[in-house]
């Protein structure tokens, strides 16, 4: 299928070709035309399956006619959990709108009130907002939805999470109940399929498989870490395989990356940080020193890797756990590229266990434990649920029609969300750490028993 064959119109087309894509993505070419036709949507779609423009272009395709409804307010609002998801939704509206007369914007928590204020004093085509901010724009009155023909939520799923919840249905409240919904979800949890019912009309569903089980080429294993300290030890010890060639250590926060980047460098070690804080140029300096050999440690955040394509990654080393289980997937994914093998080692420590269950359920398997010797946790990793068999896509048939046919998708990447906290004290990396003799570490760093069970991480609300 060509995207000619999609009946857009011919600016989108153009546009679409200019940005060198030749043919839809499975995502695009199933939900397309369900859009076009005006149909409610729930997809599950991640990150890096085209899902962006799967539903922008048929938002664009709308805007080709005028609005018959007076006001100002938006015709078409997509809501994002997070700022940097905003970014990427308004520019590719803007990309491939480009060749159409377009106002749009974006509402986020955290700018200043100014520019949005004189974005929404003058009719208004296309909004990109997190859900806070909007909500608190709707109830100042510096913008009304009577005109707001389609919402998206992109990435529901991850929206909940962030205890988005309350808000997103105050701001469908004051939506017209003619207005056409499209939902875009890496998971089809129960409570997304509970948020779908309360705000989508008959819908039509697309699920895409997840990519979890290409990583054939990977070896998977997971190490029990007591704390931070811990953390370093079986970094220090795993660094010193002369195997790692080369690794992508991912960390929670940029701050964290700077600093273990730092001590490593110190001790002696090629290592380099890559986050969103550093420039563009600098990031493509690191990413050039790390092809060329020079790099032998890259400490990363989820959000700076993105995209990253260096090959001969032999190891992807999770310091922290990602939040997001489709993150996992798409860490790992930086190594075993192009036929090759990798290794992807994972640390969990007490406070990451509800990640590690998601994670475990999203690939539908148990990552293996494994331990050192001279550095075995002195925690115990207990699980309660199994994390084991295939992740179950899908849900109640309620949201199944004909036409709405399960597809196989191709997932092209992903996106980024930083992770979790840390305990522990840092510690220098010159010395190998005094391992005590008989296999077992002194009893003083002895941490609570490790509980696995099923709790949602609760972040804070960005506004
Ligand atoms: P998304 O899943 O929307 O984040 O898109 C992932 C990446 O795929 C983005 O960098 C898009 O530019 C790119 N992309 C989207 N649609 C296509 C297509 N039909 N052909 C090639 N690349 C695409």
């Amino acid at each position: 299928m060509t995207f000619e064959e999609l009946n857009l119109n011919p600016a989108i087309v153009q546009a679409v070709a200019a940005c060198g894509y030749t043919t839809p993505t499975p995502i695009q070419e199933q939900a397309i035309p369900l859009v076009m036709a005006g149909n409610d949507l729930i997809a599950t779609a991640q990150t890096g399956t085209g899902k962006t423009a799967a539903f922008i272009l048929p938002a664009l395709e709308r805007l080709t006619k005028p609005s018959v409804l007076p006001g100002k307010g938006p015709r078409i609002l997509v809501l994002t959990p997070t700022r940097e998801l905003a970014g990427q939704v308004m520019d590719a509206a803007r990309l491939y709108g480009r060749g159409m007369k377009l106002r749009c914007g974006s509402i986020l928590g955290g700018m200043p009130y100014r520019e949005q204020l004189r974005l929404l004093s003058s009719p208004v085509d296309i909004i990109v907002a997190t859900p806070g901010r909007m909500l608190d724009h709707l109830e100042r009155g510096s913008v009304r939805l009577d005109r707001l023909e389609v919402l998206i939520l992109d990435e529901a799923d991850r929206m909940l999470d962030m205890g988005f919840s309350e808000d997103m249905e105050k701001i469908v409240s004051r939506a017209p109940g003619n207005r056409q919904t499209l939902m875009f979800t890496a998971t089809m949890e129960n409570s997304v399929l509970k948020l779908a019912e309360k705000m989508l009309r008959n819908p039509l569903r697309i699920e895409l498989a997840v990519r979890t089980s290409a990583h054939t080429l990977i070896e998977q294993r997971l190490h029990v870490a007591d704390n931070l300290h811990h953390k370093k030890e079986l970094l220090r010890h795993l660094i010193s395989d002369h195997n790692l060639t080369r690794a992508i250590i991912f960390s929670a926060t940029k701050r964290d990356a700077d600093d273990l980047a730092r001590e490593l460098t110190k001790s002696g070690h090629q290592a380099a940080a890559l986050h969103g804080d550093m420039n563009q140029m600098a990031r493509n300096k690191t990413i050039e020193r790390m092809r060329r050999g020079a790099i032998r440690l890259l400490v990363a955040t989820d959000v700076a890797a993105r995209g990253l394509d260096v090959n001969g990654i032999s190891h992807v080393i999770n310091f922290d756990l990602p939040r997001f289980a489709e993150d996992y997937v798409h860490r790992i994914g930086r190594t075993g590229r192009a036929g090759a093998t990798g290794v992807a080692i994972s640390f969990v420590s007490n406070s990451e266990l509800s990640y590690l269950e998601r994670i475990e359920r999203f690939i539908g398997k148990r990552l293996p434990e494994q331990n050192i010797e001279g550095l075995a946790p002195l925690s115990v990793l207990r699980r309660v649920s199994s994390g084991n068999g295939a992740r179950k896509p899908g849900g109640p048939s309620r949201f199944g029609k004909p036409g709405a046919g399960k597809s196989q998708g191709k997932s092209w990447g992903s996106s980024a969300k930083p992770g979790t906290s840390r305990d522990g004290q840092a510690k220098s990396w010159d010395k190998p750490a005094p391992r005590p003799a008989g296999g077992s570490r002194s009893a003083d760093r002895r941490d609570p028993v490790i509980e696995y069970r099923s709790r949602r991480p609760k972040p804070q609300p960005q506004a």
